[in-house]
């Protein structure tokens, strides 16, 4: 097997957008990637800031930033979700939209990558705030946003409600209704069937196929989830309705644990009432720190970035880990993790169900012919398992793990559509 590097040099703080850009540098070299190709693939294609001004429920008035960021639209339209943080950067929105374009060639859907953020705290924004804030934004960005052009999605801190206010400013804007402009949309608005599901399903999947890689059931299995919001909770769900063993779970206030197995729909009751997984009764509290370490088979990152670090992934004891969040594991602790011999599935395989129902999203609203949830749930199944073999054939072929492996299929497939474009003019 090729040994893993850490893509920073000693002393250096590389920013989530250069980590990227050096995995992809490194990637490009070992397939053979043109330089032309290379260097436009390490630079995002369009990037738009906003400052834009927000009536407050007092009467105040308060400024926020919002980014727009298209990576690259060499196989299709750009797609990427609208993330809603107070932390959140450019760099970020640049990082995260250049793993959308790996994402959608890895699962080989005909779109590029962009991703969208403002830097706000939705949890003290009051709904009407929210809402004039989202339309802001829409409009702030609409010139570059559009079916045909860029479509966003929800992410952390947004949701299907965000999506029908923004379809919606956009057809105002208009005149007429544009289904296709978002996708995580209410379901009476066009939105699919299973894609609130799609993204914590396809961990499933990719979990299910791993676990048939190492002669592991998923019947037994014990698995911990690392955030139980959207990803995680429906990940956990699902796997317990597979026999999976739920030994813990974990949110940003803790985590819980039972040796003998948690109840995922009491743990759902729970967080509805409490607001928190902490202080479930049939589990122990447990801290974050401790949480990483328990022992398990499964282990499934669905938090945020950069959770798993040099100072905790010695920790980790599982077989198999699924990236449920985009980026969690640091260049450091997916080192130590392979020399552990862990069996990552990376995140723009892991998590690629939730683009890959917005594919499908997309695709009925153009043509107002909508499906069966078990019609998307068989496709999703079809699209994630044939990605996940051929990742799977290029890391054999290439002695190589999965993540080198996925990169590699996702640069060169992006590579050989802007080398059948040529460069305009
Ligand atoms: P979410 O906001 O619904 O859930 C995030 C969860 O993580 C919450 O339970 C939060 O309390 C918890 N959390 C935050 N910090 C934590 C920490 N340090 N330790 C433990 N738990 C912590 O978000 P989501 O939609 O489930 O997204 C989670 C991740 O999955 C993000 O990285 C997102 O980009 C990625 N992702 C989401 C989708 C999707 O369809 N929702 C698709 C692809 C990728």
């Amino acid at each position: 097997m090729m040994s893993k590097q850490s893509a920073v040099s000693q002393g250096e703080v590389a920013s989530s957008f250069m980590m990227v850009q050096q995995q992809i540098d490194a990637i490009c070299k070992k397939i053979r990637i043109s330089e032309t190709c290379r260097l436009r693939l390490r630079e995002c294609e369009r990037e738009l800031i906003v400052h834009f001004p927000v009536k407050m429920d007092d009467g105040q008035v308060k400024v926020f930033t919002g980014y727009r960021v298209q990576h690259n639209d060499s196989r299709g339209p750009s797609k990427g979700g609208i993330r809603y943080h107070p932390d959140v950067t450019l760099d970020d929105t640049r990082a995260l939209a250049a793993l959308m374009t790996l994402k959608a060639a890895v699962v080989n859907i005909p779109y590029g990558g962009a991703k969208g953020a403002v830097a706000c705290n939705p949890r003290v924004l009051s709904q009407n705030e929210l809402e004039r804030l989202t339309r802001r934004y829409a409009s702030e960005i609409s010139l570059l946003i559009g079916p045909e052009r860029d479509i966003p999605a929800p992410d952390v801190g947004t949701n299907p409600q965000v999506m029908a206010w923004i379809m919606d400013t956009y057809s105002m804007n208009k005149g007429y209704s544009v289904l296709g402009v978002v996708t995580g949309k209410p379901i009476e608005l066009g939105g699919s069937k299973g894609r609130l599901e799609a993204t914590g399903r396809g961990c499933v999947i990719c979990a299910r196929l791993a676990g048939k890689h190492l002669g592991m059931s998923l019947e037994g299995a014990r698995v911990v989830v690392q955030g139980f919001g959207n990803v995680g909770a429906t990940a956990a769900r699902l796997l317990a309705k597979e026999g999976g063993q739920i030994m813990g779970v974990s949110d940003s206030k803790g985590g819980i644990y039972n040796p003998r197995g948690l109840d995922v729909e009491s743990i759902l009751s729970h967080k509805e009432e409490t607001g928190s997984v902490v202080d479930f009764k049939k589990a122990e509290n447990i801290t974050n720190a401790e949480f990483l370490g328990l022992e398990c088979d499964i282990l499934i990152p669905a938090a945020l970035e950069h959770t798993l670090h040099e100072g905790n992934a010695a920790s980790v004891k599982a077989k198999i880990v699924i990236e449920g969040a985009n980026g969690p594991i640091t260049t450091e602790a997916d080192k130590i993790l392979y020399d552990n011999r862990v069996f990552i599935v990376p995140d723009i395989l892991a998590n690629a169900g939730g683009v890959v129902v917005s594919y499908f999203e997309w695709v009925q609203g153009i043509q107002s012919f909508f499906w069966s949830e078990s019609e998307v749930n068989h496709r999703l199944q079809a699209v994630l398992s044939n990605a996940f073999h051929e990742v799977f054939d290029m890391g054999q072929h290439q002695k190589v793990d999965m993540r080198d492996a996925a990169y590699m299929l996702a640069v060169k497939r992006i590579a050989d559509t802007m080398e059948a474009r040529g460069i305009f003019p």
